[in-house]
Order: C-alpha cells, then sequence, then structure tokens
C-alpha cells in the first residue's frame, strides 16, 4: 500500500511536470511568437529606413518618429472592412444635408465670413462651396475632437505600411510625406493627428495633399490645418483651384427629362453644351434657366428614371478630384446650395428600388448572361456593358430603359426565369 501510494505521488508529481513542462513551453512559445511579431514591425521600421534616407529624412527625425512605436491594430482592422450592402445614394445625400449640417454651416459662414470672402478672393472658390467640404469633411472640425477616430498619422501609416494589404503603397508614399511635414515644419510627431488612412485636420488632407496644397493663410508662418480655420478653408480652396475650379460656375444643375428620352445619352459622361440639352427637352427644375447655355454638360441619373436627374458641368469633376465618389461631389455642391438659401431636390428618390449589391449584381449578370445578353465578364461590378444588357432588356419588356440596375429589376429578372 504504502509503495503504491508512494508510485500514485510520483505518477501525480510525474503529471504535473509534464504539464508545468507543457506551460513553460507554451508561454516560451507565445513569447517567441509575439517577439516575432514585434521584431518584424521592428525589422520593419529597419528596413524602411534607407527609404525615407533617399527622400532626404534626417536620422533623428525618423527615429523619434518611430520611437516605441507598434502596429495600431485598430488601423488594420479597418482595411478588411468591405461593405457588402451598398448605401443607396440618398441615404448619403441625407446625412449630408441633415438639418444639423445646415444649421451648423450657416453659423460658420457668418463666424468665419470675413476669412471666407478674403479667401474667396483670392482663389476663386465660393465660400459655400468651402464650408460644406469642412462639413463634409469633418462636421466642421468636431470630429477632430473624437478620440475614436482621431489617430497618430504616423503610427497609421506605418501600421499600413507594414501589413496594409492593398493600402501598403499608398501608406509608403504617404508615410514619407509625413515625415517630411514633422521635418520641415518641425512639427512633434505625435501632433500629426488623422483619420486611420492618414487624412488630416478641418480639410482631411493626406500627407501629400498637405505638402503640396496646404497654405498658411492667418500669416503666423506656420500651415496648420488642425487649429487654423482660415489655414484649413484657405487649403481647400487652393487645392480646388489648382486642380482647374472654375471660379463663379456651378458644379450642376437638377433638371427634369421630356418623355421618350434617350437614356442612352446618360451613358459614357456625353457632354454636350446646356443649349443642346436644352434642345433635347431636357429643362431645369423649377423653371429656371441655365445661366451661361454654352457650358459643356453631361447627364446623370444616379437612381435611373425613378429619381432626380442632374446636367453635371466641369466643377462636378473637381469636387471629385477632392475625393473621388458621385455622391460625395454631388453632396458637397448640393450643400453648398443648400447654404446659398437653395431648395432641396425637386425630384424624390426611389426609396423602393435601392442599387444592388456585389453579389446581387452579380446574380444580375449571371441571370441576364442565361438570357442571351451580352454582359461580358461577369464579376459583379455594373459598367457600362451591364447597363446596356438592362437597358435592352428593359427595352424588350416594355420598361422604361434606363439601364438603371435596382433591386427591382432584379425581382422581375429573377421572376421571368
Ligand atoms: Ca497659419
Amino acid at each position: 500500500m504504502q509503495s503504491s501510494m508512494s508510485g500514485y505521488h510520483s505518477y501525480l508529481s510525474y503529471l504535473s511536470r509534464c504539464r508545468l513542462l507543457f506551460l513553460l513551453f507554451m508561454t516560451a512559445f507565445l513569447g517567441l511568437l509575439s517577439s516575432v511579431q514585434a521584431q518584424s514591425f521592428q525589422d520593419w521600421v529597419g528596413a524602411f529606413w534607407p527609404v525615407a534616407q533617399r527622400e532626404g529624412i534626417r536620422p533623428a527625425v525618423y527615429k523619434a518618429a518611430f520611437k516605441g512605436m507598434t502596429p495600431d491594430p485598430t488601423v488594420l482592422e479597418k482595411i478588411d472592412h468591405q461593405p457588402e450592402f451598398v448605401k443607396p445614394f440618398w441615404s448619403y445625400l441625407e446625412r449630408a444635408t441633415s438639418e444639423e449640417r445646415m444649421t451648423r454651416g450657416q453659423i460658420q459662414m457668418r463666424q468665419w465670413g470675413g476669412w471666407l470672402d478674403q479667401i474667396a478672393r483670392q482663389y476663386g472658390v465660393d465660400p459655400t462651396i468651402l464650408v460644406a467640404i469642412w462639413g463634409m469633411e469633418s462636421f466642421y472640425g468636431s470630429a477632430l475632437e473624437d478620440p475614436k477616430l482621431i489617430k497618430n498619422v504616423l503610427r497609421s501609416l506605418a501600421s499600413l505600411a507594414y501589413d496594409g494589404g492593398r493600402y501598403k503603397k499608398y501608406a509608403r508614399t504617404q508615410l514619407i510625406a509625413a515625415l517630411k511635414i514633422v521635418q520641415e515644419e518641425g512639427s512633434t510627431p505625435s501632433a500629426l493627428t488623422g483619420s486611420w488612412a492618414g487624412a488630416m485636420g478641418h480639410t482631411q488632407f493626406i500627407p501629400t495633399t498637405y505638402a503640396q496644397y496646404a497654405v498658411d493663410f492667418d500669416g503666423d508662418g506656420r500651415r496648420d490645418l488642425w487649429n487654423s480655420v482660415p489655414d484649413a478653408l484657405a487649403s481647400a480652396a487652393h487645392y480646388l483651384q489648382k486642380s482647374g475650379w472654375r471660379s463663379g460656375q456651378s458644379w450642376g444643375y437638377e433638371v427634369i427629362l421630356p418623355r421618350n428620352f434617350d437614356y442612352g445619352l446618360a451613358d459614357h459622361g456625353q457632354k454636350m453644351t446646356l443649349a443642346e440639352w436644352q434642345k433635347r427637352g431636357v429643362q431645369r427644375v423649377r423653371r429656371q434657366s441655365f445661366p451661361r447655355p454654352t457650358d459643356q454638360a453631361s447627364l446623370f441619373l444616379p437612381a435611373g428614371a425613378g429619381g432626380p436627374a442632374f446636367l453635371l458641368l466641369p466643377n462636378f469633376r473637381v469636387l471629385k478630384r477632392y475625393n473621388n465618389a458621385d455622391a460625395y461631389a454631388l453632396a458637397i455642391g448640393h450643400l453648398a446650395d443648400r447654404l446659398r438659401g437653395g431648395q432641396a431636390f425637386v425630384a424624390s428618390w426611389p426609396l423602393d428600388n435601392r442599387p444592388l449589391s456585389p453579389s446581387e449584381a452579380q446574380l444580375l449578370q449571371e441571370y441576364l448572361a442565361q438570357k442571351g445578353y451580352e454582359i461580358g465578364h461577369i464579376d459583379g461590378k455594373i459598367g457600362p456593358r451591364t447597363r446596356s444588357a438592362v437597358r435592352a432588356y428593359q427595352q424588350q419588356r416594355g420598361l422604361v430603359p434606363d439601364g438603371y440596375p435596382g433591386i427591382k429589376l432584379l425581382e422581375k429578372v429573377a421572376s421571368q426565369e
């Protein structure tokens, strides 16, 4: 009994030794793993140095910028976030011209009126456009006080350059530009704050845009997009001016189309003068006239025949230089019009006919291809070929051939299998 007890005890101690060894092994293994990870970011910082050096960054600046830095996991989370649900144009527009954004915009127009007039004189960009950009980019600066949104730009960009997948190339270029800002403007690295993708200050300039277009407008000797509203607004005006903004001209007009309109004219950004569009029966809403009938314009139907229609002028493309999305440019243009006292759109949005998600778009392409329509590559992206296939389908079924692939069309195509 005694011996079997001691055998049992030695068995127990054997077990606990195994467990201890296992724990020691795991601790060492995990420690090794995390040091490998930490090491590889440090390695990356080391490997990136020659790139920065070639760009003229001084060793002390580089060292100070990366001191104690680790990758920011919250930034890396963002890159995998690809929303499957496509937000309809109208919900974006509605948010852009919310009561609060308009009211606060009007307050800013009054508060900064003197500066805005000076900026408009110098750069030829209307104050309402600048305030609309400010309102959309940072909600008139209030986003800069939100700790959930505001990050260290050098850390965000280094994280993306280190492990940011398709953002790596973008982030390397921006990181160099950000280091140059620190070096040339004498900013402390932590003063460079911005969004997870590196957009900075009241008007959300990425570092390369900052480098090229930011200006010191209040005359204190510094370009400061974080703390100087005149600097931020003037920088936005300067950027638009250099991107080809046409002074005194609008971004476009809401219009009404005639019956039996040829919707193919909305494709491919076909341009005609406003007078030529008028000859085809296209009228500005509320019986207003076009102030400059010889301007070139293209037709834009963001939600098909069932929603508002617009004739877009060259300034619309300039707004897209700021942010390459139609919804963004239309939101800026419309918010600016509203701040100037303009009215809401005449046409209402087809709330029951939302746009398709990529997988729904792919489904639509598959259905149409099965029915013999020329689709090209089935990829869930709505391009000109899908639009003309949609239009051909609509024509054959006696529908309005606007080429808009909304949920109603998908339901119709699916039900007629
Ligand atoms: Ca300044």
